[in-house]
């Protein structure tokens, strides 16, 4: 007899990464329910899944009751405004998402047995301390700076995570996403690579925050998405890095974006914003040694990519 197909759920689909999962999904012959309330999602990101029957749709806060009459395999809690500017503006939506709407996912996977995945973030590491940053670090956070409502949140969410694996042994697993790019980004979530990519096609100056020293690693979307697929699918219930370890300073990252886009564009120098981090690399050991994965595609492929769709966008 034929297997049925997995029915899995990705809160945040219409959103970058949960559109980009949900495609990965139904290619390993998932079946997946959407859910999304399109705070900071768009439907243009899912609009090429309208008419495939292996795909539905419910437009929902997730920090509400979520209510499902079918069986579920797994519940990927990927819904949380994501962006500094995002957050910023939408402080309340971004704590009540991290800490109801994990809730109410964690109770949905409760109910119906299934494995849950927790899309944390490499900003429970606050501004960090210890460099590269290893899965055992607890972190630099300031609670109550304008970062703290999304960092304190996702805290909040792998400490829930982990109360519902221990008190009510749902399988669980928690990955801390690295800064990610690629399409489906939005060109206004005021976040590095759309900024940067957006002026540099304007040939507009190009906005380096502080002296451009602070440094990120960016991993490309396919390569994160990858190892999260491969972490659900694993027996590891511990929380788990997944990122690009080459790390540049957003000076280098500016000038590369120039280049990748052949702009006239000039660099400025704007304030750093407050409790911006310093620094902030992936430590991949785990994943590399538990998942057997590792980034593949280089900076420069996956800039060509991301820059070909915002060029589609502008
Ligand atoms: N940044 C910048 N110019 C911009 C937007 C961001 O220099 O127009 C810097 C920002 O200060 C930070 C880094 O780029 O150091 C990454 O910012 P982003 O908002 O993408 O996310 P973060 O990694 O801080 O969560």
């Amino acid at each position: 007899m034929k297997k049925k197909p997995p029915t899995s759920v990705v809160t945040g689909a219409a959103g970058f990464l949960g559109s980009h999962l949900s495609d990965l999904l139904l290619a390993h012959g998932h079946k997946v329910i959407g859910i999304d309330n399109f705070v900071t999602g768009t439907v243009d990101n899912i609009s090429h899944l309208g008419g495939n029957p292996n795909f539905k749709f419910i437009q929902q806060d997730v920090s509400e009751f979520i209510f499902l009459n079918e069986p579920v395999d797994y519940v990927w809690h990927f819904a949380s405004p994501a962006s500094p500017i995002d957050y910023l503006e939408l402080p309340i939506q971004t704590l009540k998402v991290g800490s109801l709407g994990t809730h109410k996912a964690l109770g949905l996977a409760k109910n119906k047995q299934a494995r849950f995945l927790l899309a944390s973030t490499s900003e429970i590491y606050g501004d960090p301390l210890v460099h590269p940053q290893t899965e055992d670090y607890w972190g630099n956070v300031n609670p109550i700076g304008p970062r703290g409502c999304y960092d304190e949140a996702k805290r909040f969410a792998e400490a829930m995570t982990m109360a519902y694996h221990r008190e009510h042994r749902v399988e669980t697993r928690i990955v801390r996403i690295f800064n990610t790019y690629g399409p489906r980004m939005r060109l206004n979530d005021g976040r590095v690579v759309p900024s940067f990519i957006s002026q540099a096609l304007k040939n507009k100056p190009v906005t380096v925050f502080g002296e451009g020293r602070q440094t990120r690693s960016f991993c490309y979307m396919s390569d994160l998405i990858e190892g999260i697929y491969r972490l659900m699918m694993s027996r590891y219930d511990q929380p788990m890095n997944i990122g690009n370890s080459s790390e540049l300073t957003m000076l280098e990252f500016a000038r590369e974006i120039i280049r990748a886009t052949g702009s006239r564009s000039k660099i400025v120098f704007k304030p750093l914003p407050q409790d911006d981090p310093k620094q902030r690399q992936p430590d991949i050991t785990r994943a590399r040694k538990i998942l057997h994965w590792m980034p593949k595609v280089p900076l420069n492929r996956g800039l060509t990519d991301t820059i070909a769709y915002f060029r589609t966008k502008i």
